[in-house]
Order: structure tokens, then C-alpha cells, then sequence
């Protein structure tokens, strides 16, 4: 995965865990889903629907906050030209903030794939999943099992696979006709296998290549030995994707069937790939920090300081890092601070209440003025910095080793700073 796309479902995944936590107080928090192709005429007729229907809600509080969310939503759509290529979200709806109270909210999402499916639901919660059927993996590993005689190449998308060409081919048996020398035979039966296996080369590199080459997660070889062994080292495959390949494995099927063996034999693999990248990340950042180079750093404090002057080569995130930045003011002096708050398990924003201390220089009350997530904050310095960003998930030693020993942040460093 990408840099870029890694932070953005770092934000999608946070965006989502906080409209989860919201309710209404009643059914009056709209969710609503508009895929690319539909006309943003229809959709205000219809909202202008719903806010007739509205009017026959019992409970008049409910009725006043669905009507308003529909007003601050018909409003939002004058301003939407058009829809974005993936559709756009809305939602919207009087949130209960505690204490008898709500508050109008309005979050706004462009997801990260398509919408299919013009929605508007009306809850207590908002409607979540087709954005969360988003955030699970989907991966694309190339399949290609083969033996002599023939082969099929398909795709694995997500846990689906695809299956996309069967080859046969003319090679002959073992068994030479009557007046073929042996070594004219075998030399005949050489260059049959060869060209079979350039054959099944173009057709998988096509299949491949059909991929966004930074999409495609890896490929995965299965045949009988030595066939696929002897596919694999000949480099049949398009140069870019022979780097792509990510193992051979016994199969004994080479048609359609052969493929579901493949991903099978590959279930181990297939997981350790998916993290390989990020145990190689910790693994450099031990290797760093154990060495005298002192190029490492971990630590919220130490890590901010290095981002800073720019001397962090490579910033590693934890996916379970939850904190805050925040900055507040003296409302009558100039006294000014800065503090990371840490949000407790299942919390999702700071209350404001955590920094309504008075001021030390002249008693007025603090304000606060800035509050961010840290993650974004520390990711934006980093894109100034020209600092790589890997985020880190817990599902391997090092990895919860980051959020449990490091706070959930380290550095690998470019030089040593002695910070
Ligand atoms: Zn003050």
C-alpha cells in the first residue's frame, strides 16, 4: 500500500469510528448516500419528500430535528455542483452531546470507492456500512498454476478469485514415434515445452499487468515440480511482474480447481505479506537502536523534535495510536501551551472540559485554540520534511512492541541528532 493511501484509511478508519459513537436522541440522525450517477435534482425532490412525511413524526422534538437535519442538508446541496466520481455522504442530525443536550452536526465523506446505491436512512444511528465494507482489505495477488500439459491464470481480488484463461498445450509425451531419433525427440519436445511456457508468460503478463501495477500485492506460482520450479527460473513473466512474485507451491490441479488449491497452500504466505512490510520497518528500527549509530528515536517528545529539524528518515505510526494535539490560549494574556492528550480506550475526542484550567500568568480562563489528531498533525510535518510514513499495526511482536514499549511512535533517523 502506498504511503498516501495508507494515511488516508487512517483517517477514513478514524472519521468512521467517530460517527459510530454518535447518537440521537430519538430517530433523527440521516444518513445519506449518494453514488456518481445520480442526479442531484432527484435527490432534492426526494429530500423534499421526507420532509413532508416528516410533518407526521408523533414526538415533536423528533419531528423539529429531522426536518432541520433535511433543511441543512437541502441547503448543502445547492452548494454541491456536482457528485464526486465516487459519490459523496452525508450526515447529518441533532447528536446527543450529554447533559439533555444536542448539537446539529454535519460530517461530509468522499469515500474511498464507489457508492452503488442511492441510500437515505433515517436512525437513532448513523448508517455505516457500506463505508465500512470499504475498509477491509482488498488486495489483489496475480494466480497462475501450470504443469506440461496446461494451465489457467486468474486473480485473487480480496478473498474472491477470478478466473480468467486456461492454456492447453501441444507438447508431446514421453513416448517418441517409431523413426524419431531420441535427441531429435527430445530436442522437439524441449522446444515445445519452452514455447508453451512463453505462452503461458504473455498470458499472465497480460492478466497481470491489467492490475495497477502498485495494486497488485504479489504473485503466487502452484504446479507439480519441477514444472513450476522450471517456469520460475526461466523469467517468463513481463520484467516488472517477475519481481512481483511471491512464491511457488505444490498443487496437484492446473485447471480452475488448481487455483483454489493455490490460495490455500498460500493462506501462511499470503498473511506474512501483508505485514512484511512493516516487520521490516521494526525490524530496521531495532537494528538501529541497538547499534551506536543512534539513529533511532521513540517517544512522542523525542520523535516531534527530530520531525522537526528534519532529520527523520522514516516515521513509524502505530494503527492504534489515539491521541490529540492541543493548543490553548490565556483569553486575556499571552500566555500560550501546547499538550498531547492520550484518549482513553473507546474515547474518541477529548471532552473540552480537559483544558478548562485558568491561566498560571493571570488567573483568566484558557481557551483552547487548537485541537487535532496527532496522527494528522505528525503526518503533515512529516510531508514538509519529505519523511516516509508507515503505519504499524499490532498484529505481530514488534508491532504491538511499538504501541506498548514506544507510545505508539518511532523514528528511523537520517543521521544522529543526540536529541
Ligand atoms: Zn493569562
Amino acid at each position: 500500500m502506498s504511503e498516501q493511501s495508507a494515511q488516508k484509511k487512517y483517517e477514513f478508519k478514524r472519521k468512521l469510528e467517530q460517527l459510530k459513537s454518535k447518537k440521537g436522541r430519538g430517530t433523527e440522525l440521516v444518513s445519506l448516500y449518494i453514488p456518481p450517477d445520480k442526479q442531484i435534482s432527484d435527490v432534492v425532490s426526494q429530500l423534499k419528500v421526507e420532509h413532508g412525511q416528516a410533518s407526521n413524526i408523533k414526538s415533536k422534538v423528533t419531528k423539529t430535528n429531522v426536518q432541520g437535519a433535511l433543511d441543512s442538508l437541502l441547503s448543502r446541496l445547492k452548494y454541491l455542483e456536482e457528485v464526486p466520481e465516487n459519490g459523496i455522504v452525508y450526515f447529518t442530525g441533532a447528536v446527543d452531546i450529554g447533559a439533555n443536550k444536542t448539537n446539529m452536526e454535519t460530517t461530509i465523506i468522499e469515500p474511498p470507492q464507489q457508492i452503488i446505491t442511492y441510500r437515505y436512512h433515517c436512525d437513532s444511528r448513523f448508517f455505516l456500512e457500506p463505508l465500512e465494507a470499504m475498509l477491509k482489505e482488498t488486495k489483489t495477488y496475480g494466480l497462475l498454476v501450470l504443469d506440461r500439459r496446461e494451465a489457467t491464470i486468474g486473480l485473487l481480488v480480496g478473498k474472491r478469485i477470478e478466473p480468467y484463461r486456461h492454456l492447453t498445450s501441444t507438447v508431446p509425451g514421453k513416448q517418441r514415434k517409431g523413426g524419431q531419433s531420441a535427441q531429435r525427440f527430445q530436442q522437439l519436445r524441449l522446444i515445445a515445452i519452452n514455447d508453451f511456457y512463453k505462452k503461458i508468460g504473455e498470458a499472465a503478463s497480460e492478466i497481470f499487468m491489467s492490475v495497477e501495477l502498485s495494486d497488485l500485492a504479489g504473485i503466487l506460482i502452484g504446479g507439480p515440480s519441477p514444472t513450476k520450479e522450471e517456469f520460475d527460473s526461466g523469467e517468463y513473466l513481463h520484467h516488472e511482474l517477475e519481481k512481483k512474485k511471491a512464491g511457488l507451491f505444490d498443487v496437484a490441479y492446473t485447471d480452475e480447481s488448481g487455483l483454489s488449491e493455490l490460495v490455500n497452500a498460500a493462506s501462511e504466505r499470503l498473511y506474512d505479506i501483508d505485514l512484511m512490510e512493516e516487520k521490516r520497518a521494526m525490524e530496521k528500527f531495532f537494528g538501529e537502536l541497538v547499534s551506536e549509530s543512534e539513529k533511532a528515536a521513540y517517544g512522542e517528545e523525542n520523535v516531534r523534535k527530530n520531525l522537526e529539524i528534519g532529520s527523520v528518515k522514516t516515521l513509524l505510526i502505530s494503527e492504534d495510536l489515539r491521541a490529540e494535539r492541543i493548543v490553548v490560549n490565556c483569553s486575556s494574556c499571552s500566555y500560550q501551551n501546547k499538550y498531547t492528550l492520550q484518549l482513553r480506550a473507546g474515547e474518541l475526542t477529548s471532552q473540552e472540559s480537559d483544558a478548562s484550567n485558568n491561566c498560571p500568568n493571570c488567573g483568566s480562563p484558557i481557551e483552547i485554540r487548537e485541537k487535532v489528531d496527532i496522527v494528522e498533525e505528525l503526518s503533515n510535518l512529516a510531508d514538509q520534511m519529505g519523511t516516509e510514513v508507515k503505519f504499524i499495526s499490532t498484529e505481530f511482536e514488534e508491532g504491538s512492541q511499538l504501541m506498548n514499549a514506544f507510545g505508539g511512535l518511532a523514528a528511523i533517523l537520517r543521521f544522529s541528532t543526540g536529541i
